[in-house]
């Protein structure tokens, strides 16, 4: 729903880039005609003196009088060159006299004096005061006409949707759609399956809202908002609506890109009228979808000459949202599937200063996907959620809901009463049809040959006293990544040489288990590499860490330079050293693996089935690492500090702040390199 409100507008942006244009060229012609009107070189403005010299010349075809005294004759043909002189030529056929008279009654008398006296021939009428009305109509017609324009394009622009009740006088509010609560369908935690994490996040959110006193009073600040990160379709609308219906608070949803029009100001003025809204219905939650089509950094690339128009509206809602007091009660969630493109002042304390992953499901979490799914659908006892879930490895929710709706439908196409297993796995094949070209679905070799590489980092973190040690590996696909692994990183202040070269040897773990178990080596530890590589660099180069260059450092730290501080000798020296380093790091993984081949066996047919692996099944496998006392050390002598910080007053910023900082995964991605 959602979705195609914010497409709608995608595809209608350029469009109204044309529209202006057009308008301005219409404006433009319209104004040539009418500045044309009163300039015209066929029209001559005299005295009455001067027009009665023309009429007793003979000049004169035609008068007209009107009742405000003005006059207008027309000039016979052979009189223009007498009455215009050098001009004639431009003035035209019918050139036009204009002049003001004392009165009506006095033009006449004239007129039939000169007429008796054999000077004047042609015609002389007197319209009727009436005349008037017609006239200021004539005069305002080009004005009436451009309002209507501008009516027609500004209705046009502001959405055929929200735009046709309001019209134009509406293009500065706020395009949300409310849900008030109990209005709607409720949805609530039990129709958002699996994201377990996730839903513990905004708990607290709920909480928050369900009682804020409870918090307040104790001198605590409701959080303002906080950004919902992951790919399409993971149920980031739906988490959101869930913690609304749970809360039982009123929502409001709307998309990032329903505040950016054309027209400048009015992205900041529905901001403005979205918070004034959202106040008056406190409690309750706001949520933007991709809020990255105005939440992106601004002025980065100057050249471009930024959009100004983005960029008011995006400080507009950082001033919202410093604006309402935390305990104001309104709560904005917002999705985007880019945190890395967003403002950092967007990300700042007091903002989305919280993140909460909606990562693509794994396995048994589509199981519970499917779940929520098929409850209204007509199953016969065919079906096994089991084998569905496993035959959809990267489907997102959406995904899942669209195959139990498809299946149903083919059922249905078939006339059956209920639906089976294969009414499923036709559903599945072609969702994957449909799916190939936008979203990676992966293949059975490439997950296998995904577990073996990943396998291998865990493996040698495992078995090596200095690698970080591992909290959990997927191959369920992240991002660009294919599979990815998370390290509890120990604070260190001081790193030394055998810890980095243990981190170096689990980076290279994942391309070593390709090699051997594989036979063949891929593109996707490329990421791995240039980590390693990188890495390699520093310790030769800047840190003095290799036998040939001992205590030495080349670090520059004019980034301007474009002369080496060595020479090309040194260079090649530090080549070489750095590929010697690389090849031993990867023949000491290589000989690791060989000789724990069955533990990786076990762990890769392990992550194959389960997709997710967790410390405690690496244990399973490989036994206590004989070193895990020194890090539950660290652990302990961490939990401690923050328990100590629990105490003073900003007790819980604090203590959030440092679990997400030490609980940042630490992904070795593999990245597919298109
Ligand atoms: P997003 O906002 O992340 O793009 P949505 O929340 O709009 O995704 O999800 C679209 C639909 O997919 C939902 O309406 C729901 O039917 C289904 N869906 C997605 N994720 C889940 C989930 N975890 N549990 C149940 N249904 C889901
Ligand atoms: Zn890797």
């Amino acid at each position: 729903m959602d979705n195609k409100n914010t497409n709608n507008n995608k595809v209608n942006m350029p469009k109204f880039n044309l529209n202006w244009m057009y308008m301005i060229i219409a404006l433009m012609l319209f104004g040539l005609w009418w500045g044309s009107d009163s300039h015209t070189p066929g029209n001559k403005a005299v005295s009455y003196s001067q027009f009665q010299e023309y009429v007793r010349s003979g000049y004169i075809s035609r008068v007209s009088g009107n009742e405000d005294k003005s006059i207008e004759a027309h000039l016979k043909p052979n009189a223009v060159a007498a009455v215009f002189g050098a001009d004639s030529s431009k003035v035209g056929r019918d050139p036009i006299i204009t002049s003001r008279g004392p009165s009506t009654d006095k033009l006449d008398e004239f007129l039939e004096s000169e007429r008796s006296a054999g000077h004047f021939d042609g015609t002389a009428d007197y319209p009727p005061k009436s005349d008037f009305f017609p006239a200021i109509i004539v005069q305002l017609l080009p004005f009436i006409v451009i309002v209507a324009i501008w009516l027609f394009f500004m209705r046009r622009m502001s959405g055929s949707a929200a735009g046709s009740a309001g019209g134009v006088f509406s293009v500065g509010k706020s395009k949300a759609q409310l849900f008030e609560k109990g209005s709607t369908i409720k949805v609530t935690f039990k129709d958002v399956a699996g994201l377990a994490e996730a839903k513990q996040e905004v708990e607290e959110i709920v909480e928050f809202l369900k009682e804020p006193q409870k918090y307040t009073d104790l001198g605590g600040k409701i959080p303002k908002g906080a950004l919902l990160v992951g790919p399409p379709g993971t149920g980031k609308t739906l988490l959101a609506k869930a913690v609304a219906g749970e809360a039982n608070v009123p929502f409001f949803s709307l998309a990032g890109s329903d505040f950016v029009e054309m027209f400048v100001g009015v992205g900041a003025s529905r901001v403005r009228d979205l918070f004034k809204q959202a106040k008056e219905k406190a409690p309750c939650i706001v949520f933007i979808d991709e809020i990255d089509a105005v939440g992106r950094a601004r002025g980065k690339n100057p050249a471009m000459g930024g959009n100004d128009e983005r960029e008011n509206t995006l400080n507009q809602l950082l001033t919202e949202m410093d604006g309402f007091g935390s305990n104001s009660g309104v709560i904005i969630l917002a999705a985007t599937n880019r945190v890395d493109v967003l403002d950092k002042a967007l990300l700042r304390a007091g903002r989305f200063d919280r993140q909460i992953h909606v990562d693509l499901p794994d396995l048994n979490e589509r199981k519970e996907v499917f779940g929520v799914h098929l409850r209204p659908i007509k199953i016969d006892d065919t079906v096994d959620v089991d084998l569905l879930a496993r035959q959809t490895p990267g489907f997102s929710g959406a995904d899942i809901a669209n195959v139990c709706n498809e299946a149903a439908l083919i059922a249905a196409r078939h006339g059956k009463r209920f639906v089976g297993k294969q009414d499923f796995l036709d559903a599945v094949d072609r969702i994957i049809g449909g799916l190939e070209k936008k979203t990676k679905i992966t293949t059975e070799e490439e997950r296998r040959s995904i577990a073996l590489h990943e396998a291998g980092h865990a493996t040698i973190s495992w078995l090596l006293e200095y690698a970080s040690p591992l909290i959990k590996v997927t191959i369920v696909p992240r991002g660009r990544a294919l599979g990815a692994a998370w390290y509890l990183p120990e604070e260190r202040q001081i790193t030394t040489k055998e810890q980095m070269l243990d981190e170096m040897c689990a980076t290279l773990g994942g391309r070593a288990a390709e090699d051997l178990f594989l036979g063949h080596i891929s593109s996707g530890a490329m990421n791995d590499l240039e980590r390693v590589t990188k890495q390699s660099y520093g310790m030769i180069a800047y840190l003095g860490m290799s036998e040939k260059l001992p205590n030495l450092c080349y670090y520059d730290n004019n980034e301007y330079s474009f002369n080496k501080p060595y020479s090309e000798k040194t260079a090649e020296l530090i080549d070489a050293e750095v590929k010697e380093m690389i090849n031993e790091q990867y023949a000491r993984a290589k000989q690791i693996l060989t000789e724990h081949k069955d533990g990786h066996r076990e762990l890769t047919q392990l992550l194959i089935d389960k997709e997710v692996i967790y410390a405690e099944d690496v244990e399973r496998i490989f036994g206590k690492r004989p070193w895990a006392s020194r890090s539950e050390e660290i652990m302990a002598a961490k939990e401690a500090s923050k328990e100590k910080a629990a105490h003073e007053a900003e007790s819980r910023k604090t203590a959030v702040s440092e679990e997400k900082e030490s609980a940042t995964p630490k992904t070795t991605g593999k990245d597919n390199n298109e």
